[in-house]
């Protein structure tokens, strides 16, 4: 059964629409099965309705005619129930409704599986058969129920991407399609999709067509007639050192090179007005099929071989291209993975929008995209990245959601929504040099977070009063290996610089996770739970030593820097830290720089060090709860994994007890707290945390004006009112509503992203 799921899969995959996609689905599984009929319905959202899209054993005539409302009928049945339904006589259940023109009446077992994605039906997938006395087994019933979870995600993708091109199940043009995501960085951007990929990935390569034929089978023939010259040179260096059978291996590269071998059918793609990459990915995808499906072992082999010829090709191709790059006026960034460097390489004022089908509000690369102010939406994760190039799209960064090719009523729509957001931000730049204080006068600090130079410029520009964490990380992410000590001294003097005399916070390197190095990859099977932040930098003190160093020196005439250490879970990480620091500060001062010994602190976002606070507060001078990895920790679920996305809460009783705790904690040892977790970003999170005690909320720059104009209007009493009333409450949907409309009723319900249905509500009235 396995390899049979296995191919079926394959095959599926590599269909070129979902037309194809489910007639291998219905001819397959009818011969596996050996029934006589095997039909997919599917969910119409525009109708509601299921449709008869593939059928192998009843009137072909009838696919795309045969309709059946939401509940109607048995297949209506299995998809409210959600679970399969398995019958010997179906003619004779109360459910059963007929079809001539699909000349079912001949059939009376009927076994169907709905077919289940994100738990959204999509679809029911049906096997019929004559003979009565013939019900369907438990294990056929099992196989069916394989087949449809493992292609679920497969049916989703493939209908995403027919809507795409703006058709419907039915083939009719539908307008204004949504695909729904994870909000990443809030705001609303029109622009023009760009997709990026990682180089050498023919899997990501997008579908483009070329009217310069010519110049494209021009490039692809120089990257041919460069690998065959590496190849070459690699067999002609180990000449000496290999056995003639496996010198024999570089000889079958170079045969595949030959003119009428792939480099023949690559062209002849590229003739048909394919791109030349596009064109490549074609014909090796053709070959590794085939080859895959080959009983021959050694033959199942060589897909490693075309594989690797393939991305070979690709690598050449792409070192010519990426010379001219081209970025659209306004581009929205599209990629499977977004990366820092991806945000990067566009240049500056033409970045409006970023979409990524990996990752979620929590991931690194959308906490950069918040503090830059690019609207994002993370965790498509059924999007057709590829067709989305070049495309019109709107990124609405408050719902999660994005549309392709928008209407003129749909555009206008969220114009106008960035029009209003603009004028919210000019009206609270009068805010920038008052104080953030309650109306009964109590003081909170709001300080930023940072990572790359543009930070601090918004920063100052938004009133900030400090730098409440650094990511150092940031800056060693878009380079191609570790930055000297005395180019980490000039980044870090830049920070210094800027704030001073304010504090400046920077926490020493954090990587692992989702925040890897090219040149220094970490490959781990649970990288939330390995080797991070302190772990790593412990076991290299090299690189610990050298970036203090850095941080001392530039501090130097300022004295103005705090050293943070993030992922704190034992005590002993705090104490060998502070060896090392107090080590490289002696070191420095008799080198003969002027500083002084920075505060250090430590960063509580392990559930370990909540119950530790005062053991840790002890030995250091200030502590900051990083509340995103808190959150994640505290309630198992993966910041970076979409899947999960809704069970992430920040306003989960537990949290929030948890931040109460360190904050009394904290408070009875005398020891400054602060928070530089999201959570001190959102209006609602910041009053909870300042009536709990925090000192001081660090956030990214877009969300200061807010945060303080918020506080500004409100007293503390009231605050400690809201938080007691929600530390009753148990369930983090009701504490943030219950926020929400307290914000709401004290006149900020500006502040809060527009209701789930705005973007959708539009677009369903254009599509009426
Ligand atoms: C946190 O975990 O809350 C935090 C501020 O650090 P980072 O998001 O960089 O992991
Ligand atoms: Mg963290």
């Amino acid at each position: 059964m396995l390899s049979i799921l296995r191919s079926l899969v394959q095959e599926v995959n590599s269909a070129r629409d979902l037309k194809e996609a489910l007639e291998i689905i219905v001819s397959r599984v009818q011969k596996a099965m050996t029934t006589e009929v095997c039909s997919v319905y599917l969910l119409d959202p525009a109708s509601n309705r299921y449709i008869l899209m593939a059928t192998e054993g009843l009137y072909k005539d009838s696919v795309g005619k045969v309709s059946l409302a939401y509940s109607e009928g048995l297949v209506g049945l299995v998809g409210s129930r959600e679970e399969p339904i398995n019958l010997e006589d179906a003619p004779s259940h109360p459910r059963y409704r007929y079809f001539p023109e699909t000349g079912e009446e001949r059939f009376r077992s009927f076994l169907g599986v709905p077919i289940i994605h994100h738990r959204r039906v999509l679809g029911v997938l049906v096997v019929q058969q004559r003979e009565s006395s013939r019900c369907f087994d438990e294990g056929e019933e099992a196989f069916l129920v394989t087949v449809s979870a493992q292609l679920a995600g497969v049916i989703a993708h493939s209908e995403a991407t027919g809507a795409i091109s703006g058709l419907s199940l039915t083939g009719e043009e539908t307008k204004d399609i949504s695909f729904n995501g994870v909000p990443g960085a809030p705001g609303v951007a029109i622009g023009t999709g760009m997709v990026v990929y990682p180089s050498a990935d023919l899997d990501v390569v997008p579908e483009k067509p070329t009217d310069n034929i010519e110049g494209e089978l021009e490039l692809f023939q120089s990257a041919v007639q460069a690998v065959r010259e590496d190849i070459e040179r690699v067999a002609n260096r180990l000449a000496s050192q290999l056995r003639p059978e496996e010198q024999a291996l570089f000889d079958v590269y170079l045969r595949m090179l030959d003119d009428e071998a792939l480099p023949g059918e690559v062209a002849i793609k590229i003739r048909e007005g394919i791109w030349a990459q596009g064109a490549l990915k074609q014909v090796v995808q053709q070959y590794i099929r085939h080859f895959e499906m080959m009983d021959d072992h050694y033959l199942q082999e060589r897909v490693v071989d075309i594989r690797d010829l393939g991305r070979r090709l690709l690598s050449h191709m792409q070192e010519g291209e990426q010379k001219h790059q081209e970025y659209p006026e306004r581009t929205v960034l599209v990629s499977e993975e977004l990366t820092p460097a991806m945000l990067g390489e566009v240049p500056k004022g033409q970045l409006v929008g970023l979409v990524s089908v990996k990752g979620s509000s929590n991931s690194h690369v959308a906490i950069l995209a918040r503090a830059m102010g690019v609207p994002t939406v993370m965790g498509l994760v059924d999007i057709p990245v590829n067709q989305l190039d070049g495309r019109e799209l709107v990124v609405d960064g408050f719902e999660g959601q994005i549309f392709a090719s928008p209407s003129a009523d749909l555009r206008a729509f969220y114009q106008a929504i960035c029009e209003e957001e603009a004028e919210l931000f000019r009206g609270l730049e009068v805010l920038k040099d008052k104080p953030c204080e309650t109306t009964d006068g109590h003081r909170v600090s709001l300080l930023v977070n940072t990572g790359l130079m543009t930070d601090v410029v918004r920063s100052l520009s938004h009133g900030a009063e400090g730098i409440g964490l650094y990511r150092t990380e940031v800056p060693f992410m878009i380079k191609d290996r570790f930055p000297s000590e005395q180019e980490q001294r000039e980044y870090y003097r830049e920070q210094l610089e800027a704030f001073a005399p304010n504090p400046v916070t920077m926490r020493t390197l954090d990587i692992g996770g989702d925040k890897s190095l090219t040149y220094f990859p970490i490959e781990e099977e649970n990288p939330f739970l390995g080797w991070r932040g302190i772990r790593v930098t412990l076991d290299h003190p090299e690189i610990f030593l050298v970036q203090v160093r850095a941080m001392l020196k530039a501090s130097e005439g300022l004295n103005n820097l705090q050293i943070m250490l993030p992922m704190i879970s034992n005590i002993s990480e705090v104490e060998e830290s502070l060896h090392l620091i107090y080590r490289v500060y002696h070191e420095v001062r008799e080198e003969g720089y002027d500083i002084h010994m920075p505060k250090v602190g430590v960063m509580v976002e392990v559930p370990a060090a909540v119950y530790q606070i005062r053991e840790l507060a002890e030995r250091v001078d200030f502590l900051s709860v990083g509340s995103n990895d808190l959150t994640q920790y505290l309630l198992a679920v993966d910041r970076n994994n979409p899947r999960v996305a809704q069970l992430y809460h920040s306003y989960h009783p537990a949290v929030l007890q948890a931040l109460v705790r360190i904050a009394q904690d904290a408070r009875s040892v005398g020891k400054p707290v602060g928070i530089c977790g999201e959570l001190a970003g959102d209006p609602g999170g910041a009053v909870l945390l300042m009536a709990m005690g925090y000192d001081s909320l660090s956030m990214n720059a877009a969300s200061l004006p807010k945060v303080k104009s918020v506080i500004r209007s409100i007293d503390r009493e009231w605050a400690i009112q809201l938080l007691e009333d929600v530390l009753l409450l148990d369930s983090p949907h009701v504490i943030k509503s219950c926020v929400d409309l307290a914000l709401r009723n004290a006149g900020f319900g500006r502040y809060l992203r527009p209701g789930r249905s705005s973007g959708a509500a539009m677009a369903e009235q254009a599509v009426s």
